[in-house]
């Protein structure tokens, strides 16, 4: 795989990657295998030290055996040496001697020579000085003791002391018995000490009954044969078992072996503590006298127990320990692998947050370079400039080398203005404010940030006036680390401003001198109307405060009369659409002086986000309205008569043509010609035919419906325009105008007729037909002789 590969790994060997379940069984099987090798470790140390203890008790058990054993020897030397040395052993003699020396033995004996001979002697002597019952005995069949036989030589216990209560085996001879004669042989031919066979020692303790006897023949310096022997009856148990401790607390096992007898070895001594599960053991061979003795020693039980290996709970605790260990190497292996799983999984977060901070890094440096014409200063909590963008540069003419870390923002304020702002911040405050907080403290005049006017001064000297909005920054934990001072440059504005208002005033001036007011008037793209500027001359206009129609356009035709609303409308909407001036004279209906006539005038021009913005001008023209309409009246009235002339006449005629033409209703004129009037003229002068023309305008007028149009046409001939009328009524009426001409006489003049003419509107007919048969009507009622009515039909 790949070596060169840099990959984060346990204990610098372990792969990351190796899931935690590995890693813990790993360690388990490393940690078993650990404790089975330090426990095996232990049970060999321990074997070695528990054999090194064994071997050390049995060494120190063989030494006090053999001791014992070579203390009996001693023993029953000096006995013997006591017997060889003395003349004659008296019974108490013997007694008195052999008490000092019996320890571990059962019992110390003399058993002198006796041939077959001496025998009676002997047994005289010794009832006289030993026992009065004394004789020479050997063991019957019953286990009891019976008079001897006859036999050669006699080796009978002359002296026994022991200390048993059950008597002594005194006048034994030791001859009478094979095991016990096959001993005192053997001493005699050694000349020295001999230990028995196993034997039953008679007089002795049952549980001490199993024994050897230590014999030794006495033998005076003269003499070449023993004239007796000592014995030792001896007990293994009571010799060996003499300072051992209880067979409850003894370490060790013992076994004491009797090897005299080929292939029926016998255990002299055996302890009775159980012998521990070991094979730890130690023999050794022992000598008493001439025999060899098999001591074999094996740890007990309580050696075993006292002497406990702690291999079972070390490898518990092995065991624990490595079963621990694994778990525990689980827990961090699988909390390093989330943790790792996490760092990447954070770093990736970090690299991409890293990788957008720097985008949004550079995007605000853009941001901040593209803000030409905004000043980007920002500070740490010193005040000394930490930020100053390409807009400050171009502003204030420093380079922001010069300026980053070695000038404050203090340093780029008039002091002048500073400190009197911090005189001011003072006694708000009520204590005193550096002059390099001056800038940066709200004065809580409106609460909230608010831009505040500096100026500032440039690396030329020169003055600038901005406007400045300087705010505290925080960091990540909300702590003040600095500020940030955005600067506009309002110099120019501050001139446009002032030109603005002197032109405002200008404005205010001049319209206060014009009659009427000017405007400026708004549609939006939504088609909603609003005023945008209403000098105070309009309040004249509509009755309305200028301020009440800037912020409500449609108070305005609350003012325009109800039938004019609609017209006016229109044409403002027309006059967007088309962009053309608007110019619309309408009647407006004012709470104080009633209803006025006013003409507005207005430029539309449209605006670049869509709707239309009007300046415009509007006046009172009540007064020409009421001019124009009497020379309107004027222009179409005749002069003399005071009814409706030519004009009127054709204006009239045009319309109702149109209207019937449209399908509503019908036409009729009647035409009349005053007759013989240049006759009147002649005769009564001018005037008096101006006045007969009046009386025959009143007398016709008087007969005529409402809805008729009375006209001089010219000269003494006449219309009436009757709307609506069908030729029967205008027949009727024409006789009716007729019959009210010549009813009766004109002053100084007499009576005057006319002669009458009819024509009524036939389909398809145009006006100069209709009027001609009118005409015709009127020639054809002169050419019948006058004053009548005839209707042209033709
Ligand atoms: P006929 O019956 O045929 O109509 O005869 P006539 O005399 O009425 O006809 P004519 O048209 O010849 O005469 C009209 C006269 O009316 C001529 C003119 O002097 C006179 N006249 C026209 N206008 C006026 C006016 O305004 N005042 C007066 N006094 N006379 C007028
Ligand atoms: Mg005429
Ligand atoms: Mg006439």
């Amino acid at each position: 795989m790949a070596l060169h590969q840099v990959r984060p790994r346990i204990l610098g060997f372990i792969s990351e990657d190796v899931s935690a379940w590995l890693v813990a069984s790993l360690v388990l099987l490393a940690g078993t295998v650990l404790t089975g090798l330090l426990t095996w470790a232990m049970m060999n140390l321990f074997n070695q030290q528990l054999r090194q203890r064994f071997e050390l008790q049995a060494e120190e058990r063989f030494s006090r055996i053999e001791e014992h054993f070579q203390d009996e020897e001693l023993l029953l030397d000096s006995l013997g040496r006591f017997f060889a040395n003395s003349e004659d052993v008296s019974d108490s003699e013997f007694h008195g001697y052999a008490d000092a020396l019996l320890r571990r033995t059962r019992a110390f004996a003399w058993a002198p020579r006796v041939l077959r001979d001496e025998r009676q002697a002997f047994e005289q002597q010794a009832r006289a000085e030993v026992a009065s019952q004394f004789a020479i005995r050997e063991a019957d069949d019953n286990g009891g003791l019976r008079q001897a036989a006859e036999r050669d030589e006699y080796a009978p216990v002359l002296y026994i002391h022991n200390r048993t209560p059950y008597g002594a085996p005194l006048g034994l001879d030791l001859l009478s018995e094979p095991l016990r004669r096959a001993t005192l042989e053997r001493a005699r031919q050694r000349g020295g000490l001999v230990v028995s066979q196993p034997v039953d020692l008679m007089g002795a303790d049952p549980v001490f009954t199993r024994g050897v006897l230590l014999v030794a023949p006495v033998i005076r310096e003269s003499a070449s044969e023993p004239f007796g022997y000592v014995v030792a009856a001896i007990s293994m148990r009571q010799l060996v078992g003499d300072g051992l401790p209880a067979s409850g607390h003894d370490n060790l096992s013992m076994r004491i072996m009797d090897l005299s007898v080929e292939n029926a070895e016998e255990a002299l001594f055996e302890s009775h503590n159980p012998v521990g599960r070991s094979d730890l053991s130690a023999t050794r061979l022992l000598r008493l006298a001439d025999r060899d003795y098999r001591v074999e020693l094996r740890p007990s039980r309580v050696f075993l127990s006292t002497n406990h290996s702690s291999v079972t709970s070390m490898v518990i605790l092995g065991g624990l320990l490595s079963l621990l260990l694994s778990a525990l190497l689980y827990v961090l292996v699988s909390q390093r692998q989330r943790a790792l799983k996490l760092v990447e999984q954070r770093t990736l977060e970090l690299r991409a947050r890293e990788q957008e901070l720097r985008g949004t890094h550079g995007q605000l440096r853009g941001v901040l370079d593209a803000a030409t014409q905004v000043a980007i200063i920002a500070t740490d909590l010193r005040g000394v400039i930490t930020t100053f963008n390409a807009g400050a540069e171009q502003m204030l003419g420093y380079q922001s080398c010069e300026v980053l870390q070695s000038m404050t923002l203090e340093g780029l304020h008039v002091p002048r203005e500073l400190q009197a702002r911090a005189a001011q911040l003072g006694a708000r405050f009520g204590k005193p404010i550096p002059t390099c907080h001056a800038m940066l403290l709200e004065g809580g005049e409106q609460g909230g940030q608010q831009a505040r006017e500096w100026t500032l001064v440039r690396r030329d000297g020169s003055h600038l006036t901005v406007n400045m909005l300087a705010t505290p920054m925080l960091d990540d934990q909300g702590l003040w680390v600095g500020h940030l001072a955005i600067c506009i440059d309002i110099t120019e504005r501050k001139r446009v401003h002032e030109a603005l208002a002197a032109r405002d005033l200008l404005l205010k001036k001049l319209s206060a001198h014009v009659p009427g007011g000017i405007y400026q008037f708004k549609m939006d793209f939504n088609g909603r109307f609003s005023v945008i500027y209403a000098s105070d001359g309009i309040r004249d206009i509509y009755e309305l405060e200028p301020d009440v129609l800037v912020q409500n356009a449609e108070a305005i035709f609350s003012r325009i009369h109800p039938l004019d609303s609609t017209r006016v409308r229109a044409s403002i909407r027309s006059s967007a659409h088309t962009l053309s001036p608007w110019r619309e004279e309408y009647r407006v209906q004012l709470p104080l002086r009633g209803l006025r006539w006013v003409r507005g005038e207005a430029t539309p021009e449209e605006l670049p986000g869509g709707g239309v913005l009007w300046h415009g001008y509007i006046s009172d023209i009540s007064d020409l309205k009421r001019v124009e309409e009497e020379l309107r009246a004027l222009s179409v009235t005749d002069a003399l008569t005071g009814i409706r002339n030519r004009r009127y006449f054709q204006e009239r005629l045009t319309s109702e043509m149109a209207r019937v033409e449209r399908g509503s209703g019908g036409l009729a004129v009647i035409m009349l010609d005053i007759d013989h009037f240049k006759r009147i003229n002649d005769q009564h002068g001018h005037a008096v035919g101006d006045r007969v023309l009046q009386v025959v305008c009143q007398r016709v007028a008087q007969r005529l419906r409402r809805t008729d149009v009375f006209c001089r046409l010219g000269g003494e001939e006449f219309v009436v325009l009757c709307p609506d009328t069908d030729s029967d009524s205008a027949y009727s009426l024409a006789l009716g105008l007729w019959e009210g001409l010549r009813a009766a006489p004109i002053e100084d003049v007499g009576f005057v007729t006319a002669s009458f003419g009819i024509a009524t509107w036939r389909a398809g007919e145009g006006a100069d037909a209709l009027l001609l048969r009118a005409d015709s009507g009127v020639y054809a009622a002169k050419q019948a002789g006058r004053d009548r009515v005839e209707v042209q039909l033709g």
